[in-house]
């Protein structure tokens, strides 16, 4: 492969579609320093804020590689919460709509030409090439095929969308993809999961009909409202960005845009602010901006409405009374319903989560390492009175059953998704090792004895489902909860449907 920078033909990068470039360090670190000057109260240093590339290493998430800068690498307990959020999102889409389609990770230039991303992004993009002369494609002109490395997922969408005839009746079409992007970040600016060259989106494209665009942007912020209530990131406000001095398509396309994002905007009961002239050069966007408990901004999801791309690609899909479906206009006059022409559908770019990378580093921070039992990395421990026979017996049946694995039927397990529950079986004093599962944050601690054993019990503290404001007695409630293991696997997947 080949790293290749290409300096800027025109200055339009950040009009381009970016569709959420990871880019930005949370928060700066903080530089705590004792000035001798201030009277010693003053002198006490405040904690800094949890840093995610520190928690990152805490809790045995991520880490990176000389061989491979701007690319985390997902450790089994951060590849557990990765991939819980995308398990979280393919759920919702059901819901949605959303259709998830695999597409390839490179594709030739010929295809970044007519997506205008050799134009304009090129910079941001890595080219790749065969090393091996006898396997490079060869074009008719006699010159050696190039690829490029997907920024985007878009062009291939379209790619979908173009491969079949397309009448009304079928948009909305919702297409989802979790594909790894790579975008050729500055070297010196990469760290951790924020300023990165290869992640993941939860992207999706609408293709739909103009009259379709405020219900279609309506949903999306409806989808955007479910899931950050379910983060508890607290409030965000939409910012809507309009049309540019430089812009392409008609001025009629636009208003007609922009209304429909205002009118959805209102639906949606949540404020809202007008950025004038920041809107892409190809549509209007709204932008999600989350704000910290520090007061901090952090732009995550994005809506975005496209004239151009589809256009670019020829789309199209038949209806009838055409120039009006155009505008998003309807009639009952049979005469004008009875012909029938392409129209060009509108296409939009929508991401919930941004880029998964950066929400991961967004929540890592948030909940400072004290994660929800939903996306626990740690979700369960099983810790032993002692090492006696029967007792890590009863503990391994335990785990077997909460990993859904306790079968001797000769046929393929069917897991429960609990995919980390860990067993504590060493002859340390109990009171040590409880203290040392709560201090890894594990969300149930299962302690089991002789007479444990007996019962066909389990001793169960869940005290870390307690509010924060929960009295003593009801911590103590969730204490010492006697169990079967049956009973605490019900206990704990009714706790993940919840999303506790
Ligand atoms: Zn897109």
């Amino acid at each position: 492969m080949l790293l290749r920078r290409v300096g800027p033909r025109w200055p339009l990068p950040k009009r381009f579609p970016v569709f959420l470039q990871p880019q930005q360090r949370l928060r700066p670190q903080t530089q705590l320093r004792n000035c001798s000057s201030c009277p010693p109260e003053q002198a006490t240093p405040k904690p800094p804020p949890p840093d995610h590339r520190d928690l990152g290493t805490q809790q045995e998430l991520f880490t990176t590689s000389f061989y491979s800068p701007g690319s985390a690498i997902f450790l089994p307990n951060g590849a557990r919460i990765f991939n819980r959020l995308v398990d979280f999102l393919r759920k919702q889409y059901v819901r949605h709509g959303f259709q998830e389609v695999i597409t390839p990770t490179i594709y030739k230039k010929a295809l970044w030409a007519k997506s205008g991303h050799l134009e304009n992004y090129a910079e941001d993009m890595y080219t790749v090439t065969s090393t091996s002369p006898s396997r490079a494609e060869v074009t008719e002109a006699g010159e050696e095929d190039e690829y490029g490395l997907k920024p985007m997922n878009c062009p291939g969408h379209c790619l979908i969308f173009a491969s079949q005839l397309r009448s009304y009746r079928d948009l909305p079409i919702r297409y989802a993809d979790f594909s790894p992007l790579h975008r050729n970040e500055i070297s010196g600016a990469l760290s951790g999961l924020t300023r990165v060259r290869r992640f993941h989106q939860d992207d999706g494209h609408i293709f739909c009909r103009p009259l379709q665009i405020e219900e279609e942007i309506r949903k999306t912020l409806e989808f955007i409202r479910l899931t950050y209530g379910v983060f508890r990131l607290g409030s965000y406000r939409l910012a809507l960005s309009t049309r540019p001095e430089r812009y392409m398509g008609d001025l009629e396309d636009w208003e007609q845009a922009e209304n429909a994002l205002k009118r959805a905007l209102d639906a949606s009961g949540q404020p809202w602010t007008i950025n004038e002239g920041d809107g892409a050069f190809y549509g209007p966007k709204i932008d999600i901006v989350l704000k910290d408990s520090d007061g901090k901004e952090h732009q995550t999801a994005t809506i975005q409405l496209d004239f151009q791309l589809p256009k670019r690609f020829n789309l199209e899909y038949m209806a009838p009374a055409p120039l009006l479906e155009k505008r998003g206009e309807t009639t009952t006059d049979p005469e004008l319903l009875a012909h029938y022409g392409p129209v060009a559908p509108v296409m939009i770019h929508r991401a919930v989560l941004g880029s998964v990378e950066r929400l991961m580093a967004l929540l890592i921070e948030h909940y400072n390492g004290k994660w929800p039992f939903w996306l626990n990395p740690r979700q369960a421990v099983i810790v032993t009175v002692n090492d006696t026979e029967p007792v890590v017996k009863w503990a391994q049946h335990t785990r077997n059953v909460l990993l859904g694995i306790d079968s001797d039927v000769d046929a393929p397990v069917s897991p429960t998704n609990f995919g980390a529950v860990d067993v504590d079986e060493s002859t340390r004093p109990l009171s040590k090792k409880i203290m040392e599962a709560k201090a890894k944050g594990y969300g149930v601690i299962a302690v089991i004895g002789l007479r444990d054993v007996a019962a066909g019990t389990i001793m169960v503290d869940a005290t870390s489902f307690a509010p924060a404001d929960a009295s003593e007695e009801e911590k103590k409630k969730l204490k010492g909860l006697k169990m079967t293991p049956e009973e605490l696997l019900d206990f704990m997947k009714k706790k993940v449907t919840a999303y506790a």
